[in-house]
């Protein structure tokens, strides 16, 4: 990543909170939040020596304070327990990117009960609760920035994916009222819905697909991006990282309570 990109917002002093950043699109948004000068609170699940290792590099790359919460996004008493530490030891919790997610793909009659109701804690619920620590703090400052990532399945559905769209979808409706509770107040509240990104959440069903058809792993990703992203091209976490960025940048200051779509044109058939 270059120091040079386009609509960057200067978010020097500023501190976000980005859940599910040890991976994927979360880390993509940290590390453009941490360009911008924000300081960070990474969260998520992974190997606790790989996490200290992308802790120190950010902090060091950018010279900005970074800290890890590895609070489980299961458990309300963790989720609202991170902004309350976040404000504590950084002094606010400026933004919010709530971002943690997992996926299971099954029929809806064989669907697993438990997994369902970890996709709607991980990928929805986390979100109202870390939405409603992080509101009076930055309704209190005047300006806060809450970023939900759902998805393309936030918008339409796909078969197999009864929990995931669910919790989509719901991201989507909650986005829509924590604007509408928050408007004038300088706090804004938006959804991205990215397409396909090849991160590892996606890495497992392109891999389950190759196993499907019978086919190599490569042929199978194509396959993949044929069936629903017209550009057929995967959408990157850096590109989505700069979508955040643009949404805390003075040009979004009245956009709220909307879904921007990342997706290759997935939702526009
Ligand atoms: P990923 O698997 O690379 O990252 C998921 C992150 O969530 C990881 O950091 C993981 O540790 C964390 N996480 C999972 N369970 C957790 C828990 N219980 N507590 C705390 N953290 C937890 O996946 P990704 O593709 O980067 O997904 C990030 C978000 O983007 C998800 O909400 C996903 O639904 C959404 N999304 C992904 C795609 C895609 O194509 N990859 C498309 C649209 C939306």
């Amino acid at each position: 990543m270059t120091k040079t990109m386009g609509n960057s917002a200067d978010l020097s002093g500023r501190v976000a909170v980005v859940t599910g950043s040890t991976s994927g699109i979360g880390y993509g948004i940290a590390r453009h939040f941490a360009l911008a000068g924000c300081n960070i609170v990474l969260n998520g699940l992974g190997d606790a020596d790989r996490i200290e290792e992308t802790r120190a590099g950010l902090a060091e790359e950018f010279g900005v304070s970074v800290l890890y919460d590895g609070a489980d996004m299961t458990r309300p008493d963790l989720v609202r327990g991170m902004i309350a530490d976040a404000t504590e030891r950084l002094g606010s919790v400026d933004i919010l990117v709530n971002n943690a997610g997992i996926q299971h793909t099954d029929r809806v009659e064989n669907f697993p009960t438990a997994k369902w109701d970890a996709i709607i804690a991980i990928n929805m619920s986390s979100a109202f609760h870390s939405s409603a620590a992080a509101v009076p703090g930055m309704r209190e400052r005047g300006w806060g920035r809450i970023i939900n990532i759902a998805s393309a399945h936030g918008l339409v559905a796909s078969a197999n994916k009864s929990a995931y769209v669910a919790a989509k979808h719901g991201l989507v409706g909650m986005t829509k009222v924590i604007a509408l509770e928050n408007a004038g107040s300088g706090v804004t509240c938006n959804a991205i819905c990215p397409g396909w990104v090849r991160t590892p959440l996606v890495e497992r069903q392109i891999e389950q697909l190759a196993k499907e058809n019978g086919t190599d792993v490569e042929s199978a990703a194509v396959n993949l991006l044929s069936a629903k992203q017209p550009s057929h091209q995967f959408v990157t976490p850096e590109q989505l990282g700069g979508t955040a960025l643009f949404l805390c940048s003075p040009a979004a200051a009245q956009i709220t309570g909307t879904s921007l779509s990342v997706d290759g044109g997935w939702t526009a058939q």
